[in-house]
């Protein structure tokens, strides 16, 4: 029996030691460059490649870690540094876990390292679910991949929308519909090799935060990819699609669910590091500012907000933590314990980086702080990976067992 402990030990707090090292001495005094630049920061990915901290080796070491809390450590550092890079630096694992979600052990080791590339020669990797008609309701997914026995290849037509490096990716991860009957239950997750023909960018979005982080739609024209492209294999997803007709339990595992379950308390810990950062930023100031004589922090109004604001922080590490914790030792989510990480901690990260603002007064709103950024950039943890509303949805469902909608 393994017992959750609040201890991550000894290589735990090298590891995040290192990163901190890494996230302020690269990551943060670059923050602002791309934030207004708003492209991908290839020299910094690079250079987290040569230090393996964007490597294949490293998340997995990452997850693996018996603490359970690898990940969650990792990205919080990162995130710390700035989210709009540690989203440039991460963002590739969230196709790898689609990969390590849905994948035979063969197309694991086949497409993972490939997602990354080398130190010398960079690669990042893309996961396109979402579509302009299908977000939060994932199963009116329109992408259609249908089976070419003769030739044994897959043939994918759509368009996705707000993928995270689409269109720059070396190896992207789409998932389709393979009878649209089914809803969410008919659908598979197909890797798109490098160069594979009818694969596109659509347009780049100009975001409000997070902007160092590529987005961007991706169509998919005629495009054909080999059967062993299909992720889990054809025998297990004809098996699955029988299931679901016959309407027998365990069809009902839908690939995009998969993938989104097992990211969550990573995402939450990425939400984290940008709370913490905004919080430090503030504690700071109001030490040093001085109004009516003394530093403001001694005023309660300014002294409780920053009560609060750490409170919250350390309350959504803990939920982070346990729910990672939970997933490395397979204990089930018997009450959505990831999407309740996920929420409260995309919650906490408006709510703080909003009170350091206020806390900074006047300087809060420029750009020559960074909290106005750290603001911007939290926005995104109560839309992405799902919404607030959709992860209270997915409590609910779990706490109660009622058709909730
Ligand atoms: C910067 C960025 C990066 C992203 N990266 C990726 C990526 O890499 N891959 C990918 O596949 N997707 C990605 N997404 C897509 C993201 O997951 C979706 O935007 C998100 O799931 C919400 O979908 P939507 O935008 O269509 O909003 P909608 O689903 O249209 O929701 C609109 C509003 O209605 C609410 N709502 C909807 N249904 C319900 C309900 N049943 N009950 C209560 N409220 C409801 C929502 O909470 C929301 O407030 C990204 C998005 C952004 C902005």
């Amino acid at each position: 029996m393994t017992t959750f402990s609040l201890d991550p030990g000894p290589d735990q707090i090298a590891v995040r030691d290192w990163l901190h090292g890494f996230a302020a001495d690269v990551i943060r005094p670059a923050a602002a460059e791309w934030d207004e630049r708003e492209e991908t920061p290839w020299p910094i990915i690079q250079e987290a490649a040569k230090l393996g901290i964007y490597s294949l080796d490293f998340y997995a070491q990452q997850f693996f870690d018996p603490s359970g809390v690898g990940i969650p450590i990792a990205m919080e550092e990162l995130f710390w540094g700035d989210a709009g890079i540690g989203l440039a630096i991460t963002g590739t694992t969230l196709a790898a876990v689609a990969v390590l979600a849905n994948g035979t052990d063969e197309q694991i080791g086949t497409w993972a390292p490939q997602m990354f590339g080398t130190p010398e020669d960079v690669k990042v990797a893309a996961f396109c679910s979402s579509e302009p008609d299908a977000g939060s309701d994932v199963s009116a997914l329109r992408t259609r991949a249908v089976y070419d026995q003769a030739k044994d290849e897959w043939v994918i037509n759509g368009t996705k929308t707000w993928a995270t490096n689409g269109g720059i990716a070396h190896v992207h991860v789409v998932v389709a519909t393979v009878d649209p009957e089914l809803g969410s239950r008919g659908q598979a997750s197909f890797i798109v090799p490098p160069g594979t023909e009818g694969l596109s960018q659509g347009q780049k979005f100009k975001k409000h935060g997070i902007r160092a982080s590529h987005t961007a739609e991706v169509v998919l024209d005629g495009v054909r990819v080999p059967g062993h492209c299909l992720l889990g294999g054809k025998e297990k997803l004809d098996a699955r699609l029988a299931r679901a007709r016959e309407g027998t339990r365990g069809g009902g595992k839908n690939a995009a669910m998969a993938t989104f379950e097992a990211s969550r308390p990573a995402v939450g810990a990425q939400a984290i590091g940008i709370a913490r950062a905004a919080y430090e930023v503030a504690l700071d100031y109001a030490k040093t500012r001085v109004q009516f004589g003394r530093p403001i922090i001694e005023n309660q109004g300014v002294a409780f907000q920053l009560a609060d604001m750490k409170t919250r922080i350390d309350a959504a590490r803990l939920l982070v933590w346990r729910a990672s914790w939970m997933a490395v030792n397979n204990q089930p989510f018997t009450s959505a314990e990831g999407s309740m990480s996920k929420l409260y901690a995309g919650e906490t990260a408006k709510f703080v980086t909003a009170q350091a603002m206020q806390i900074l007064g006047g300087n809060g709103y420029t750009r020559e702080y960074p909290v106005e950024r750290m603001h911007r950039d939290s926005a995104i943890y109560t839309v992405f990976e799902g919404t607030s509303e959709i992860q209270r949805l997915v409590i609910a469902r779990a706490i109660s067992g009622a058709p909730i909608r």
